[in-house]
């Protein structure tokens, strides 16, 4: 059970992960940024979750230093983006993170979506940055059950993450279960369905019972069902929010009664079918 900010889900080559991050997608860069991942920090958030397509690793690079934690004690994933794979330039993009970051290690690579023809060669690439000890895990993200049987017999480091959208109206009960037959830590994003968490009146009415808003009800069913969760927000108060999920336990009744939800519905790109 999932007891503190600073618990850590343990990966298949036995590194730490806290079971909550801060997510920046969509979080302006700039001093937006570099203020929200600020406040994450002093809040008791040590995992951090950017990429470079959100265009502000540099401000996520800056608030970590500036906070003066000592950089081992804080998680940071970033992830190679599309065009990268496409254009063959996955070293240069992740050298390019790295200093944008200010970082010579980073904990988590991932590849942020699987590319049709590129992502096994992409994922090979990221083999040889682990082996060279540049990131200390790798991953992948966007990942369906298919995507990872192609994977994984052409490579010789399983993946430590699958990183996907995930929430109640999208449990992905295949990949949930094949990512735990592998020992592939499922990560979600969009853990408040991006906001629309809000519209599920049954979320509001589990929330009253444990004097808890809809989202801290999301991320608790998060941890309880063992899948690391990063949600996002640019708002001091619900960053704050968002951490204060460790006092209290959904019952089973309760973790049911949302798993019923599931609807194979998706809020953002369908890993089949992107055009980016
Ligand atoms: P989330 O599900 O985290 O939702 C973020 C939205 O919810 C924002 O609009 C935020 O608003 C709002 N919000 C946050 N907290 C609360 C709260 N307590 N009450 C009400 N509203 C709230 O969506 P994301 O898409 O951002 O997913 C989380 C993270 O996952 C991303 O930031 C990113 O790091 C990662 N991600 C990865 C992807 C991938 O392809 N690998 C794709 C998408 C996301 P506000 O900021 O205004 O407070």
């Amino acid at each position: 059970m999932v007891k503190s900010i600073t618990d850590c889900a343990v990966l298949n080559n036995r590194v730490k992960m806290p079971w909550l991050g801060f997510g920046v997608f969509l979080s302006p860069p700039g001093d937006t940024t570099y203020r929200s991942v600020r406040i994450a920090l002093e809040t008791g958030y040590r995992h951090i979750d950017t990429a470079k397509i959100y265009e502000n690793e540099e401000d996520v690079g800056r608030a970590i230093r500036d906070s003066g934690i000592p950089r081992e004690e804080i998680f940071v994933t970033t992830k190679v983006w599309n065009s990268d794979m496409r254009a063959g330039t996955v070293r240069q993009a992740f050298d390019l993170s790295r200093k944008k970051l200010g970082m010579d290690v980073i904990d988590l690579y991932l590849v942020h979506w699987p590319v049709p023809d590129k992502y096994v060669e992409t994922y090979k690439i990221l083999e040889k940055l682990y082996q060279e000890g540049k990131v200390r895990a790798i991953g992948v993200s966007n990942f369906l059950v298919h995507h990872l049987e192609t994977l994984l017999p052409q490579v010789e480091v399983v993946p430590t993450v699958d990183q996907v959208e995930w929430h109640p109206w999208l449990q992905l009960p295949d990949l949930y279960q094949f990512s735990r037959e592998k020992k592939i830590q499922l990560e979600a994003w969009g853990p408040l369905i991006q906001g629309h968490g809000a519209e599920i009146p049954l979320l509001h009415e589990i929330g009253k019972k444990y004097g808890k808003s809809w989202a801290q009800v999301l991320i608790r069913w998060d941890l309880q069902r063992e899948v690391v969760t990063i949600p996002k927000s640019n708002t001091p108060s619900r960053i704050k929010e968002n951490a204060d999920v460790f006092d209290f336990e959904l019952s089973a009744e309760d973790m049911a009664a949302i798993n019923a939800l599931d609807q194979n519905k998706r809020v953002a790109a369908d890993p089949d079918n992107f055009d980016f």
